[in-house]
């Protein structure tokens, strides 16, 4: 695995690759790999001759500067664990070499999804991770991009941006690619604040995925749209130490809510705080 540090080597080494007419996938993490990562490199590989990934810790993406010093960092073992993994190419940018020249502001806005959920609880997350996915775009040229379907609103925008950008579809467009949320054994969505659980809190934590199991057997005994939410929130109701700061189901195709009596696939995502520690999940449940 190459490791580049500068805009300039990754986009001349992905188009000496991209000119022999190979197909070139991305994936950008902001480090602290997880097997959730390494699931996404793992579909990277299935589909691209060659396999780009970076981290970068975002700063405009975060609504605190605490919350960004505080993000963990551990590049030696990231490297180290996307090798393995079979990475070709790990791009590690500085804040200066992603946003040159003073250029560092939101290039662009999430609009009307970028601020429910999500983007309710924490203001400019979304336009931050919007610009520093378009800028990482910009400079890696893929054909593939690998996102997983655990941040299903980060997602849904980055399809809508990406279409708003190639609106008659004239230019090679990226694909996106989806990768199923990884958990652990117990059905805990894999996640870097999982680290921060303690003991105790494990167990809390599975509030969240024990409430989408709840909604999707009200689904399945064909209970509708409001008794696949009332299910789901009798376990935070049961649980109260896991603090429940949305629950709801979204049309995947607009991340807007669905009315009772919708039929088909709807997303139910959910954010809860267990002590300090924020989480979030959601599944696909059929109506
Ligand atoms: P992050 O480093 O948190 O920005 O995440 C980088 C990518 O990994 C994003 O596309 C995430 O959706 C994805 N990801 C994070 N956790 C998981 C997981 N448990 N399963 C699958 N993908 C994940």
């Amino acid at each position: 695995m190459k490791i580049v540090r500068t805009v300039a080597d990754v986009a001349l080494l992905v188009s000496r690759t991209k000119i022999s007419g190979k197909k070139v996938a991305f994936i950008p993490t902001m480090g602290a790999i997880h097997e959730g990562h390494l699931s996404l490199i793992a579909l990277a590989i299935k589909q691209a001759d060659l396999v780009v990934s970076s981290i970068f810790v975002n700063p405009l993406q975060f609504t605190s500067s605490a919350d960004f010093e505080l993000y963990p960092r551990s590049e030696d073992a990231d490297a180290k664990a996307l090798a393995k993994a079979g990475v070709d190419i790990l791009f590690l940018p500085t804040v200066d070499e992603i946003y040159p020249d003073g250029k560092f502001s939101v290039t662009h806005t999430a609009g009307k999804i970028g601020s429910v959920f999500e983007g309710a609880a924490r203001p400019g997350h979304f336009d931050g991770m919007l610009t520093v996915v378009s800028r990482l775009f910009d400079i890696v040229q893929p054909d593939f991009a690998v996102f997983g379907a655990k941040d299903a609103q980060q997602l849904f925008l980055i399809r809508q941006m990406l279409a708003a950008q190639n609106p008659l579809g004239i230019r090679d467009p990226i694909e996106l690619l989806e990768a199923p949320t990884v958990r652990d054994s117990r059905g805990l969505a894999l996640s870097s604040r999982n680290k921060r659980l303690s003991k105790h809190q494990l167990p809390v934590a599975l509030t969240l995925p024990t409430a989408l199991d709840e909604a999707c057997l009200a689904a399945e005994r064909g209970g509708g749209a409001s008794s696949a939410y009332f299910s789901a929130s009798s376990v935070f109701t049961a649980t109260p130490e896991a603090k429940l700061e949305y629950l709801a189901l979204v049309n995947p195709a607009s991340f807007e809510p669905i009315e009772e009596g919708f039929s088909g696939q709807a997303l139910m995502i959910v954010a809860a705080t267990v002590g300090e520690v924020r989480l979030i999940d959601n599944r696909l449940i059929t109506f």
